[in-house]
């Protein structure tokens, strides 16, 4: 658990509850039913991976599926298995996923927090009585179904719902919980080192953004819930385990024309992403937009490098992934706000050349770089369909383009995911 910072830390409620009043917390033991009658499930088969084989191959042999194999040995890519490798490999009707022993947990604590039993455990884990739980140490749990009906321990936590599930690399999910409290909670989700801020949806539940990095590997992520009881002060912390899989991201390397290459200075880089990043870590505005975005540039123009593309410059490593959507097109075609926002920077940058950005409120941002000429000012409020500027190729570009970016909590995420997806 992230417990050092208490950004996102927000106390919620229901509205419209009278503090005070006295609510038995129900219909938590539905959510705790065990799950169908597994008592004594078999511990899942271990296989050493011989030359030549493939988890595929492995998978079918023992009835299992590749997914069912990837989440219960948290393989990052499937067709780079060593052979040697010990491979757990769980029945496909019975997925497991491997969660950290924290510091204080016990069986019986562990199976309410997986909707299992102690038995049920012990037998998938192969564990003896006496059991003795090490911090750190990996136990396997059933994993949460497709529908995500992982039980929730008890608490004010009710139905917690991430999409879309699984998360491909560089994609944003809407994350949202429904609490059931007569009291105010104190709750915050975290994803390493990403605080998820929550608001409340017209239904009554409360809606964060989580962005996955087009770097982050694939396998399951742990989503950190922590919740406070205000009257007891009683903190409990569950993980909700995020499923992330490959984008699919070629790499790409770039020929700068010399000239161009200079502006690689590491130093003039640095002070200007970081001088961004500050611009848009800011997480607190009330969301602005409404519905999917729109294209900030006409259809007529294609995507010329995608989001996500791994880059190299000059022959040399891969140094980063491409942040954004590049479209190539004339100088001169407009620029247009994809959706509502206020324009936070506006002005000529030594790398991305004459650079747009727009705040969109709860965190999330868009820029525009190498713009040919700027139309906006910072304040200034934009509608979507409003014209930020026109295509250039000002800055650390090799042809007239529009490179689109977004920003969420500071990750740079797939902008043409928001044109198709209605966030949140
Ligand atoms: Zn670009």
């Amino acid at each position: 658990m992230k417990t050092s910072s208490g950004r996102g830390n927000l106390v919620l409620g229901r509205a419209g509850r009278m503090p005070g009043m006295v609510l038995l917390v129900l219909g938590l033991s539905l959510l705790l039913l065990p799950r169908t009658a597994l008592a004594a499930p078999d511990p899942p088969i271990r296989h050493a991976v011989q030359p030549g084989e493939t988890v595929a191959a492995i998978a079918a042999q023992y009835g299992s599926t590749v997914p069912a194999v990837v989440a219960a040995n948290l393989l990052a890519d499937p067709d780079q298995i060593a052979a040697g490798t010990v491979l757990l490999v769980p029945p496909a009707d019975y997925p497991l996923v491997p969660v950290d022993v924290r510091p204080g947990d016990t069986l019986a604590s562990l199976a309410r927090r997986y909707g299992t039993k102690a038995a049920e455990l012990m037998a998938i884990n192969e564990l003896e009585s006496p059991v003795r739980l090490i911090p750190g140490q990996d136990l396997l749990v059933p994993a949460p179904a497709g529908g995500r009906s992982l039980a929730l321990p008890p608490g004010p936590v009710v139905r917690l719902t991430t999409s879309p599930d699984p998360l491909e690399q560089g994609e944003t999910a809407g994350v949202r919980v429904w609490l059931d409290s007569a009291e105010p909670v104190s709750l915050t989700i975290a994803m390493d080192q990403q605080v998820v801020p929550l608001r409340q949806a017209t239904d009554g539940s409360w809606w964060g953004l989580l962005a996955i990095a087009a770097l982050a590997e694939p396998g399951y992520w742990p989503l950190d819930l922590r919740w406070v009881n205000p009257a007891s002060g009683q903190e409990t912390t569950f993980t909700w385990p995020v499923q992330v899989v490959d984008g699919g991201y070629p790499t790409y390397d770039i020929e700068l024309p010399p000239g161009k290459g200079d502006l690689l200075a590491p130093d003039l880089v640095q002070a200007e992403l970081e001088r961004l990043m500050a611009l848009w870590k800011a997480d607190e505005t009330q969301p602005v937009w409404r519905g999917r975005f729109i294209r900030p540039i006409s259809e007529d123009y294609l995507t010329s490098a995608p989001y996500g593309q791994r880059r190299s410059y000059n022959g040399g490593p891969v140094s980063g992934y491409h942040t954004g959507q590049d479209f190539a097109a004339p100088e001169g075609v407009p620029v247009l706000a994809p959706a509502s926002g206020t324009v936070v920077l506006a002005e000529p940058l030594d790398v991305r050349g004459n650079a747009v950005v727009i705040d969109h409120g709860a965190g999330v941002f868009t820029g525009y770089w190498h713009l040919s000429q700027i139309d906006v000012q910072a304040g200034q409020q934009v509608k979507p369909g409003d014209q930020l500027g026109l295509v250039g190729t000002t800055g650390l570009s090799t042809g007239n383009h529009l490179h689109w970016e977004m920003r969420v909590h500071g990750i740079a995420v797939d902008p043409l995911q928001w044109t198709g997806k209605v966030f949140p």
